[in-house]
Protein backbone atom coordinates (compact mmCIF):
# COMPACT_ATOMS: atom_id res chain seq x y z
CA UNK A 1 0.00 0.00 0.00
CA UNK A 2 1.35 3.40 -0.72
CA UNK A 3 2.06 6.00 1.23
CA UNK A 4 -0.67 8.67 0.27
CA UNK A 5 -3.54 5.60 0.48
CA UNK A 6 -2.87 5.80 4.24
CA UNK A 7 -2.27 9.39 4.72
CA UNK A 8 -6.33 9.07 2.80
CA UNK A 9 -7.51 6.69 5.35
CA UNK A 10 -5.51 8.52 8.41
CA UNK A 11 -7.40 11.14 7.86
CA UNK A 12 -10.87 10.02 6.50
CA UNK A 13 -11.34 8.45 10.33
CA UNK A 14 -11.67 10.08 13.88
CA UNK A 15 -11.15 7.60 15.82
CA UNK A 16 -7.32 8.78 17.91
CA UNK A 17 -6.32 5.37 18.62
CA UNK A 18 -6.98 4.45 14.87
CA UNK A 19 -5.15 7.03 13.85
CA UNK A 20 -2.14 6.38 15.74
CA UNK A 21 -1.87 2.69 14.77
CA UNK A 22 -2.14 3.98 10.78
CA UNK A 23 0.65 6.94 11.65
CA UNK A 24 2.60 3.86 13.54
CA UNK A 25 1.99 1.82 10.62
CA UNK A 26 2.74 4.82 7.68
CA UNK A 27 5.96 5.30 9.94
CA UNK A 28 6.96 2.00 9.73
CA UNK A 29 6.37 1.39 6.08
CA UNK A 30 7.94 4.54 5.19
CA UNK A 31 11.19 3.10 6.99
CA UNK A 32 10.90 -0.26 5.07
CA UNK A 33 10.97 1.30 1.87
CA UNK A 34 12.73 4.45 1.83
CA UNK A 35 15.64 2.62 4.16
CA UNK A 36 16.99 4.74 7.11
CA UNK A 37 17.01 8.35 7.64
CA UNK A 38 16.81 11.50 9.83
CA UNK A 39 13.59 11.90 11.80
CA UNK A 40 12.83 14.87 10.50
CA UNK A 41 13.28 13.62 7.02
CA UNK A 42 10.86 11.22 8.13
CA UNK A 43 8.52 13.42 9.02
CA UNK A 44 8.90 15.84 6.74
CA UNK A 45 8.18 12.76 4.16
CA UNK A 46 5.29 11.14 5.88
CA UNK A 47 3.23 14.67 6.22
CA UNK A 48 3.45 14.55 9.87
CA UNK A 49 4.37 16.95 12.10
CA UNK A 50 7.59 17.07 13.47
CA UNK A 51 6.23 16.54 17.14
CA UNK A 52 4.18 14.26 16.39
CA UNK A 53 6.44 11.97 14.21
CA UNK A 54 9.04 12.68 17.57
CA UNK A 55 6.33 10.85 19.28
CA UNK A 56 5.60 8.07 17.42
CA UNK A 57 9.15 7.22 16.82
CA UNK A 58 9.52 6.94 20.51
CA UNK A 59 6.59 4.50 20.49
CA UNK A 60 7.91 2.44 17.82
CA UNK A 61 11.34 2.18 19.55
CA UNK A 62 9.37 1.16 22.67
CA UNK A 63 8.33 -1.48 20.75
CA UNK A 64 11.67 -2.51 20.24
CA UNK A 65 10.72 -1.90 16.02
CA UNK A 66 13.10 1.01 15.59
CA UNK A 67 16.17 2.24 16.41
CA UNK A 68 17.63 5.76 17.13
CA UNK A 69 21.11 7.31 16.40
CA UNK A 70 22.34 10.48 17.35
CA UNK A 71 19.90 11.27 20.10
CA UNK A 72 21.16 13.97 22.34
CA UNK A 73 23.06 15.52 19.52
CA UNK A 74 22.21 19.36 19.41
CA UNK A 75 23.13 22.83 16.92
CA UNK A 76 23.91 23.51 13.69
CA UNK A 77 25.54 20.52 11.57
CA UNK A 78 24.21 18.17 13.41
CA UNK A 79 22.58 15.05 11.25
CA UNK A 80 19.33 15.10 13.86
CA UNK A 81 18.41 11.38 14.99
CA UNK A 82 18.87 8.91 12.19
CA UNK A 83 15.52 5.94 12.55
CA UNK A 84 16.36 2.73 11.38
CA UNK A 85 14.03 -0.50 11.45
CA UNK A 86 15.62 -2.89 14.23
CA UNK A 87 16.64 -6.19 11.97
CA UNK A 88 15.46 -9.30 13.67
CA UNK A 89 12.65 -7.53 15.93
CA UNK A 90 9.86 -9.48 13.93
CA UNK A 91 9.12 -11.67 10.97
CA UNK A 92 6.38 -13.00 8.67
CA UNK A 93 6.58 -16.18 7.93
CA UNK A 94 6.05 -17.39 3.69
CA UNK A 95 5.13 -21.37 2.39
CA UNK A 96 5.04 -22.99 -0.45
CA UNK A 97 3.02 -25.93 -1.61
CA UNK A 98 3.67 -26.84 -4.75
CA UNK A 99 3.78 -30.11 -7.17
CA UNK A 100 7.24 -31.47 -6.69
CA UNK A 101 8.94 -29.26 -4.03
CA UNK A 102 7.63 -27.55 -0.61
CA UNK A 103 9.33 -24.05 1.01
CA UNK A 104 9.34 -22.32 3.95
CA UNK A 105 11.22 -18.84 4.22
CA UNK A 106 11.11 -16.40 7.58
CA UNK A 107 11.94 -12.62 6.38
CA UNK A 108 12.24 -9.37 8.82
CA UNK A 109 10.75 -5.98 8.38
CA UNK A 110 13.82 -5.18 6.31
CA UNK A 111 13.37 -7.61 4.21
CA UNK A 112 16.11 -10.40 5.99
CA UNK A 113 15.87 -13.51 5.90
CA UNK A 114 15.86 -15.06 9.37
CA UNK A 115 15.15 -18.70 8.57
CA UNK A 116 14.47 -20.99 5.45
CA UNK A 117 13.79 -24.27 4.25
CA UNK A 118 12.92 -26.47 1.31
CA UNK A 119 12.08 -29.86 0.47
CA UNK A 120 11.60 -32.01 -2.60
CA UNK A 121 8.00 -33.87 -2.66
CA UNK A 122 6.38 -36.02 -5.48
CA UNK A 123 2.86 -34.18 -4.37
CA UNK A 124 1.05 -36.04 -7.54
CA UNK A 125 1.27 -39.17 -6.04
CA UNK A 126 0.91 -38.22 -2.47
CA UNK A 127 -2.35 -37.74 -0.64
CA UNK A 128 -3.05 -34.17 0.69
CA UNK A 129 -2.72 -35.31 4.20
CA UNK A 130 0.66 -36.04 4.00
CA UNK A 131 1.73 -33.16 1.95
CA UNK A 132 0.05 -30.91 4.67
CA UNK A 133 1.97 -32.92 7.65
CA UNK A 134 5.05 -32.20 5.35
CA UNK A 135 4.41 -28.36 5.14
CA UNK A 136 3.89 -28.00 8.85
CA UNK A 137 6.94 -29.82 9.75
CA UNK A 138 8.60 -26.98 7.61
CA UNK A 139 6.72 -23.95 8.73
CA UNK A 140 7.22 -25.35 12.51
CA UNK A 141 10.80 -25.30 12.12
CA UNK A 142 10.60 -22.26 10.31
CA UNK A 143 8.97 -20.98 13.82
CA UNK A 144 11.16 -22.64 16.15
CA UNK A 145 14.21 -21.03 14.02
CA UNK A 146 12.43 -17.42 14.57
CA UNK A 147 11.67 -17.87 18.23
CA UNK A 148 15.54 -18.82 18.74
CA UNK A 149 16.74 -15.99 17.34
CA UNK A 150 14.38 -13.46 19.01
CA UNK A 151 12.04 -12.90 16.54
CA UNK A 152 7.81 -12.33 16.73
CA UNK A 153 6.41 -14.16 14.42
CA UNK A 154 3.33 -12.10 13.18
CA UNK A 155 1.45 -14.54 10.55
CA UNK A 156 1.58 -17.27 7.90
CA UNK A 157 0.64 -17.47 4.70
CA UNK A 158 0.56 -20.25 2.45
CA UNK A 159 0.95 -20.18 -1.14
CA UNK A 160 -0.26 -22.85 -3.31
CA UNK A 161 -0.40 -23.41 -6.73
CA UNK A 162 -3.78 -23.38 -7.71
CA UNK A 163 -7.40 -21.21 -7.22
CA UNK A 164 -7.71 -20.00 -3.50
CA UNK A 165 -11.37 -18.66 -2.88
CA UNK A 166 -10.98 -14.51 -2.16
CA UNK A 167 -13.74 -15.37 0.51
CA UNK A 168 -13.92 -18.76 1.76
CA UNK A 169 -10.10 -18.99 1.38
CA UNK A 170 -10.46 -22.57 0.70
CA UNK A 171 -8.16 -24.10 -1.98
CA UNK A 172 -11.02 -24.01 -4.90
CA UNK A 173 -9.19 -26.52 -7.40
CA UNK A 174 -5.39 -27.43 -8.02
CA UNK A 175 -5.29 -28.80 -11.02
CA UNK A 176 -1.67 -30.28 -10.47
CA UNK A 177 -1.66 -31.53 -7.60
CA UNK A 178 -5.25 -32.81 -7.79
CA UNK A 179 -6.51 -30.90 -4.80
CA UNK A 180 -10.35 -29.68 -4.73
CA UNK A 181 -11.96 -27.46 -1.88
CA UNK A 182 -9.12 -28.22 0.48
CA UNK A 183 -9.23 -25.98 4.10
CA UNK A 184 -5.08 -25.68 3.82
CA UNK A 185 -5.09 -22.65 6.22
CA UNK A 186 -7.13 -24.60 8.76
CA UNK A 187 -5.47 -27.59 8.16
CA UNK A 188 -1.91 -26.65 8.76
CA UNK A 189 -3.20 -24.31 11.93
CA UNK A 190 -4.30 -27.72 13.48
CA UNK A 191 -0.87 -29.38 12.64
CA UNK A 192 0.91 -26.54 14.00
CA UNK A 193 -1.14 -26.24 16.96
CA UNK A 194 -0.31 -30.18 17.67
CA UNK A 195 3.17 -29.59 17.12
CA UNK A 196 5.90 -29.77 19.61
CA UNK A 197 9.10 -27.94 18.47
CA UNK A 198 12.95 -29.16 19.66
CA UNK A 199 12.64 -26.20 22.21
CA UNK A 200 10.24 -27.18 23.80
CA UNK A 201 5.92 -26.98 23.15
CA UNK A 202 5.31 -24.19 20.03
CA UNK A 203 3.15 -21.56 21.82
CA UNK A 204 0.17 -19.86 20.44
CA UNK A 205 0.32 -20.20 16.68
CA UNK A 206 0.11 -17.12 14.64
CA UNK A 207 -2.12 -16.28 12.27
CA UNK A 208 -2.35 -18.40 9.49
CA UNK A 209 -3.46 -17.59 6.05
CA UNK A 210 -3.52 -18.96 2.31
CA UNK A 211 -3.41 -17.56 -1.05
CA UNK A 212 -2.43 -17.81 -4.48
CA UNK A 213 1.55 -18.48 -4.69
CA UNK A 214 1.76 -16.51 -8.21
CA UNK A 215 -0.28 -13.65 -6.26
CA UNK A 216 2.40 -14.14 -3.20
CA UNK A 217 5.09 -14.11 -5.88
CA UNK A 218 3.97 -10.93 -7.49
CA UNK A 219 4.04 -9.00 -4.42
CA UNK A 220 7.32 -10.05 -3.51
CA UNK A 221 8.12 -8.87 -7.19
CA UNK A 222 6.39 -5.01 -6.30
CA UNK A 223 9.57 -2.23 -5.97
CA UNK A 224 7.71 0.84 -4.77
CA UNK A 225 8.43 4.01 -6.40
CA UNK A 226 9.60 2.25 -9.48
CA UNK A 227 7.07 2.82 -12.36
CA UNK A 228 7.50 0.04 -14.35
CA UNK A 229 6.87 -2.64 -11.96
CA UNK A 230 3.39 -0.68 -10.77
CA UNK A 231 1.94 -2.26 -13.86
CA UNK A 232 3.44 -5.76 -14.74
CA UNK A 233 3.04 -9.11 -15.61
CA UNK A 234 4.80 -11.76 -13.49
CA UNK A 235 5.18 -15.22 -14.95
CA UNK A 236 6.02 -17.67 -12.09
CA UNK A 237 7.66 -20.41 -13.49
CA UNK A 238 6.78 -23.63 -11.70
CA UNK A 239 5.60 -27.42 -12.82
CA UNK A 240 2.97 -25.43 -14.53
CA UNK A 241 3.00 -21.80 -14.86
CA UNK A 242 1.56 -19.46 -12.08
CA UNK A 243 0.44 -15.49 -12.92
CA UNK A 244 -0.56 -11.69 -11.53
CA UNK A 245 -1.26 -8.92 -13.07
CA UNK A 246 -0.28 -6.02 -11.45
CA UNK A 247 -2.25 -2.52 -11.95
CA UNK A 248 -1.19 0.87 -10.26
CA UNK A 249 0.44 -1.54 -8.31
CA UNK A 250 -2.22 -3.49 -6.81
CA UNK A 251 -2.41 -7.26 -7.68
CA UNK A 252 -5.61 -7.47 -9.50
CA UNK A 253 -8.11 -10.25 -8.47
CA UNK A 254 -11.09 -10.31 -9.98
CA UNK A 255 -14.39 -10.90 -8.56
CA UNK A 256 -13.81 -14.17 -6.13
CA UNK A 257 -9.71 -14.03 -6.44
CA UNK A 258 -9.44 -16.39 -8.80
CA UNK A 259 -7.72 -13.61 -11.94
CA UNK A 260 -4.45 -14.21 -13.08
CA UNK A 261 -4.87 -17.98 -14.56
CA UNK A 262 -2.60 -17.31 -17.38
CA UNK A 263 -0.76 -20.41 -17.33
CA UNK A 264 -4.05 -22.01 -18.70
CA UNK A 265 -4.59 -19.71 -21.80
CA UNK A 266 -4.66 -22.22 -24.62
CA UNK A 267 -1.72 -21.05 -26.91
CA UNK A 268 -1.43 -24.31 -29.40
CA UNK A 269 -5.07 -26.34 -29.95
CA UNK A 270 -2.80 -29.17 -31.15
CA UNK A 271 -0.62 -29.16 -27.81
CA UNK A 272 -0.22 -31.50 -24.87
CA UNK A 273 -3.10 -32.44 -21.99
CA UNK A 274 -2.94 -29.95 -19.54
CA UNK A 275 -3.13 -30.65 -15.98
CA UNK A 276 -6.75 -28.83 -15.78
CA UNK A 277 -8.13 -31.57 -18.15
CA UNK A 278 -7.80 -29.14 -21.58
CA UNK A 279 -5.38 -29.20 -24.43
CA UNK A 280 -2.70 -26.91 -25.40
CA UNK A 281 -2.67 -24.80 -21.98
CA UNK A 282 -0.13 -22.00 -21.81
CA UNK A 283 1.78 -23.89 -19.08
CA UNK A 284 1.86 -27.45 -21.38
CA UNK A 285 4.36 -25.60 -23.29
CA UNK A 286 6.58 -23.47 -20.72
CA UNK A 287 6.50 -25.25 -17.12
CA UNK A 288 8.94 -27.25 -16.00
CA UNK A 289 7.81 -29.90 -16.37
CA UNK A 290 7.62 -29.33 -19.85
CA UNK A 291 11.80 -28.76 -19.83
CA UNK A 292 11.95 -31.59 -18.47
CA UNK A 293 9.94 -33.37 -21.43
CA UNK A 294 11.85 -31.88 -24.27
CA UNK A 295 15.74 -31.56 -22.22
CA UNK A 296 15.73 -35.14 -20.92
CA UNK A 297 14.80 -38.80 -20.99
CA UNK A 298 12.00 -40.25 -18.05
CA UNK A 299 14.91 -41.86 -16.56
CA UNK A 300 17.45 -38.89 -16.12
CA UNK A 301 18.87 -38.27 -12.70
CA UNK A 302 17.46 -35.00 -12.66
CA UNK A 303 13.77 -36.15 -12.16
CA UNK A 304 14.16 -37.30 -8.85
CA UNK A 305 11.30 -36.54 -6.83
CA UNK A 306 13.48 -36.30 -3.94
CA UNK A 307 15.63 -33.64 -5.62
CA UNK A 308 14.83 -29.76 -4.27
CA UNK A 309 13.74 -27.56 -6.57
CA UNK A 310 17.03 -25.49 -6.39
CA UNK A 311 19.10 -29.11 -7.31
CA UNK A 312 17.04 -29.45 -10.21
CA UNK A 313 17.83 -26.12 -11.72
CA UNK A 314 21.47 -26.21 -10.39
CA UNK A 315 21.96 -29.57 -12.90
CA UNK A 316 20.48 -27.76 -15.81
CA UNK A 317 21.80 -24.55 -15.04
CA UNK A 318 25.09 -26.73 -15.61
CA UNK A 319 24.24 -28.51 -18.64
CA UNK A 320 23.07 -24.99 -20.06
CA UNK A 321 26.89 -24.09 -19.40
CA UNK A 322 28.33 -26.91 -20.97
CA UNK A 323 26.23 -26.22 -24.21
CA UNK A 324 24.34 -29.26 -23.96
CA UNK A 325 22.86 -29.20 -27.03
CA UNK A 326 19.26 -31.07 -26.09
CA UNK A 327 19.32 -28.50 -22.68
CA UNK A 328 19.34 -25.49 -25.14
CA UNK A 329 16.93 -26.76 -27.72
CA UNK A 330 14.86 -27.03 -24.80
CA UNK A 331 15.29 -23.73 -23.54
CA UNK A 332 15.05 -22.25 -26.96
CA UNK A 333 11.72 -23.42 -27.84
CA UNK A 334 10.06 -22.50 -23.70
CA UNK A 335 11.74 -19.65 -24.03
CA UNK A 336 9.42 -18.83 -27.75
CA UNK A 337 6.94 -19.93 -26.28
CA UNK A 338 7.32 -17.72 -23.53
CA UNK A 339 7.63 -15.41 -25.84
CA UNK A 340 4.00 -15.81 -27.69
CA UNK A 341 1.48 -15.92 -24.34
CA UNK A 342 3.81 -12.91 -23.13
CA UNK A 343 2.50 -11.20 -26.82
CA UNK A 344 -1.03 -11.83 -25.81
CA UNK A 345 -0.58 -10.03 -22.34
CA UNK A 346 1.55 -7.43 -23.22
CA UNK A 347 -1.35 -6.58 -26.38
CA UNK A 348 -3.94 -6.53 -23.59
CA UNK A 349 -2.12 -4.88 -20.92
CA UNK A 350 1.02 -2.65 -22.24
CA UNK A 351 2.66 -3.68 -18.92
CA UNK A 352 5.68 -1.62 -17.53
CA UNK A 353 7.64 -4.75 -16.92
CA UNK A 354 7.43 -8.78 -17.99
CA UNK A 355 8.85 -10.30 -14.85
CA UNK A 356 10.77 -13.86 -15.37
CA UNK A 357 9.92 -15.07 -11.92
CA UNK A 358 10.12 -18.92 -10.19
CA UNK A 359 12.44 -21.27 -12.44
CA UNK A 360 12.20 -18.92 -15.11
CA UNK A 361 14.66 -16.88 -13.51
CA UNK A 362 17.42 -18.91 -13.07
CA UNK A 363 17.47 -20.02 -16.38
CA UNK A 364 16.41 -16.52 -17.63
CA UNK A 365 19.27 -15.67 -19.51
CA UNK A 366 18.83 -18.79 -21.80
CA UNK A 367 15.25 -18.26 -22.21
CA UNK A 368 15.85 -14.50 -23.26
CA UNK A 369 16.72 -14.49 -26.48
CA UNK A 370 14.08 -16.34 -28.03
CA UNK A 371 11.30 -14.47 -26.06
CA UNK A 372 12.71 -11.50 -26.69
CA UNK A 373 12.47 -11.95 -30.88
CA UNK A 374 8.96 -14.05 -30.35
CA UNK A 375 7.50 -10.70 -28.28
CA UNK A 376 8.83 -8.28 -30.27
CA UNK A 377 7.55 -9.57 -33.83
CA UNK A 378 3.92 -10.80 -32.28
CA UNK A 379 3.70 -7.09 -30.76
CA UNK A 380 1.69 -4.29 -32.14
CA UNK A 381 2.73 -1.47 -30.38
CA UNK A 382 6.26 -0.09 -31.61
CA UNK A 383 8.83 -1.13 -29.94
CA UNK A 384 7.09 -3.64 -27.94
CA UNK A 385 4.93 -0.67 -26.17
CA UNK A 386 7.96 -0.16 -24.51
CA UNK A 387 7.70 -3.26 -21.87
CA UNK A 388 10.72 -4.57 -20.17
CA UNK A 389 11.65 -8.08 -19.73
CA UNK A 390 12.93 -8.75 -16.40
CA UNK A 391 14.54 -10.86 -14.33
CA UNK A 392 13.14 -11.85 -11.08
CA UNK A 393 16.38 -11.05 -8.09
CA UNK A 394 14.00 -14.12 -5.96
CA UNK A 395 13.21 -16.82 -8.60
CA UNK A 396 11.90 -19.60 -7.24
CA UNK A 397 11.58 -17.68 -3.28
CA UNK A 398 9.10 -15.20 -4.67
CA UNK A 399 6.33 -16.69 -3.12
CA UNK A 400 7.54 -17.69 0.06
CA UNK A 401 9.15 -13.71 0.26
CA UNK A 402 5.51 -12.58 -1.12
CA UNK A 403 4.08 -14.92 1.82
CA UNK A 404 6.12 -13.71 4.05
CA UNK A 405 5.76 -10.34 3.29
CA UNK A 406 1.80 -10.64 3.65
CA UNK A 407 2.02 -11.88 6.83
CA UNK A 408 3.72 -8.77 8.13
CA UNK A 409 0.65 -6.60 6.58
CA UNK A 410 -1.06 -6.65 10.15
CA UNK A 411 1.43 -5.27 12.54
CA UNK A 412 2.09 -2.45 9.87
CA UNK A 413 -1.68 -1.75 9.85
CA UNK A 414 -1.31 -1.59 13.69
CA UNK A 415 1.92 -1.81 15.13
CA UNK A 416 0.50 -2.07 18.30
CA UNK A 417 -0.86 -5.20 18.29
CA UNK A 418 3.02 -6.66 18.63
CA UNK A 419 2.28 -6.28 22.81
CA UNK A 420 -0.32 -8.91 21.94
CA UNK A 421 1.82 -11.12 19.72
CA UNK A 422 4.78 -10.65 22.22
CA UNK A 423 2.74 -12.97 24.37
CA UNK A 424 2.54 -15.70 21.85
CA UNK A 425 5.32 -16.36 20.19
CA UNK A 426 8.55 -16.03 22.45
ZN1 LIG B 1 -4.80 -25.97 -18.33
Amino acid sequence: MRDADITVRVSATADPAAVRSARLGLLLRSLRDGGPRSRGRLAEETGLTRSVATGLVAELAELGLVSCEGAGQRGAGRPGVQVRLVGGAVCGVGAEINVDHLAVLAVDLSGSVIAEARRGIDGRNLPPEIVLDEVADLVADALAEARTAGATVTGITVGVAGLVDATTELVTLAPNLGWRDIDVAAEVRRRLAATTGPVGPVPPVPQVRVANEATLAATAELEPGDADRADMVVLYGEVGLGGAVVSAGRVIRGRHGWAGEIGHLRVDPRGRLCGCGRTGCWETAVGLRALLDAATDPDDPVRDPALTLEERLATLVDRARLADGRTLAALDEVGAWLGAGAAVLVNTLNPGTVVLSGYFAVLGEWLLPALETRLAADVLAPRTGGTKVAISAFGPTAAVRGGALVSLEPLLSDPTALAELHGGTR
